[in-house]
């Protein structure tokens, strides 16, 4: 499992190279993309991640900078003659601007558009499933923005492990006779005695998670969406310098990202949306690390593991 942060700027519009918020979760055989903003499809091209393995599209909230890009995303696999079927999990209000932007501009959706509405903000403020595909389960909840707004947590469970050592004292082989008992679940020894497979299963190890906040002043809501993550891209508006506008804005600076990543748990923090008045995110880094060690800064079109 990788992540690629494609646009780790605030602001509605790419400029300088450098773009507006959108993450990209490769899992094997599909993509999750976690917000959208312009230029979008453009990014995922530059990393080389195939738009056609997008499977599913999670947009925190209705900000320019975050959904922009969705519309020109479901244009492109209109021309790209797509038979898939996408699934969109946003505000209710996204959703309904993505389905009359459509219509408005005539794009023929010829496969199935699935748009989920997130669960409503003064609902309950733990997470809630809102979207399962195979081993992946992703989890929203409401967040503290200036319009509605949510943070999403992505959870991969690991396969049951198969205890080698004690398959190989029974004089089973690697390779072959594991292969048939992993197929089929039972397998008979050389001494005509069947043994099973439910006898050989270790534990598997913990879930993978991967969570993402979005546009957020500090709130519980978060530190529960980022609890024991093993990667938290976070948004790290501003400096400390500018801590009163972060507060004003319900946005975050980097030493508050910090702070929750560090409360929950996070085992590796990456700070994005950066805003306009900062060329990177090198400041926003040296404040963060002031209090925790494992944070970096996150760098647009770089393709990192979720577990080193
Ligand atoms: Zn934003
Ligand atoms: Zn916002």
């Amino acid at each position: 499992m990788n992540y690629c942060v494609l646009g780790n700027r605030a602001g509605a519009a790419p400029y300088n190279n450098r773009h507006p918020a959108a993450v990209a979760l490769i899992a094997p055989g599909e993509v999750l993309l976690f917000d959208c903003g312009e230029g979008s499809v453009l990014q995922l091209q530059r990393a080389s991640i195939r738009r056609g393995a997008v499977s599913a599209v999670f947009i925190t909230h209705r900000h320019a900078d975050h959904c922009l890009g969705l519309l020109g995303l479901v244009a492109a696999f209109s021309s790209d003659r797509r038979s898939d079927p996408l699934t969109v999990v946003a505000p209710p209000e996204v959703n309904i601007w993505l389905r009359d932007s459509l219509t408005t501009l005539g794009v023929s959706v010829e496969f199935e558009l699935k748009c989920i509405d997130c669960p409503s903000v003064g609902a309950a403020a733990s997470p809630v499933e809102v979207f399962c595909s195979g081993d992946m389960r992703v989890f929203a909840a409401p967040v503290d923005h200036r319009v509605p707004a949510f943070a999403f947590r992505c959870s991969m469970a690991s396969q049951p492990r198969i205890d080698i050592e004690a398959l190989e004292a029974r004089g089973v082989e690697e390779g072959v006779q594991v292969g048939r008992l992993r197929r089929e679940g039972r397998l008979t020894l050389a001494d005509g005695s069947d043994i099973f497979l439910e006898d050989f299963l270790l534990a598997p190890h913990p879930p993978t998670v991967f969570a993402y906040s979005g546009d957020t002043a500090p709130c519980e809501a978060l530190a529960e969406i980022a609890r024991d993550a093993d990667v938290f891209v976070c948004e790290a508006t501003f400096t400390a310098k500018y801590a009163e506008r972060a507060a004003h804005t319900r946005h975050m600076t980097a030493a508050a990202a910090a702070e929750i990543a560090e409360r929950a748990g996070v085992k590796q923090l990456v700070l994005t949306h950066f805003s306009t008045r900062y060329r990177d995110g090198m400041q926003h880094l040296a404040e963060a690390r002031r209090r925790i060690p494992h944070v970096t800064a996150a760098v647009e079109l770089e393709i990192l593991p979720l577990k080193p």
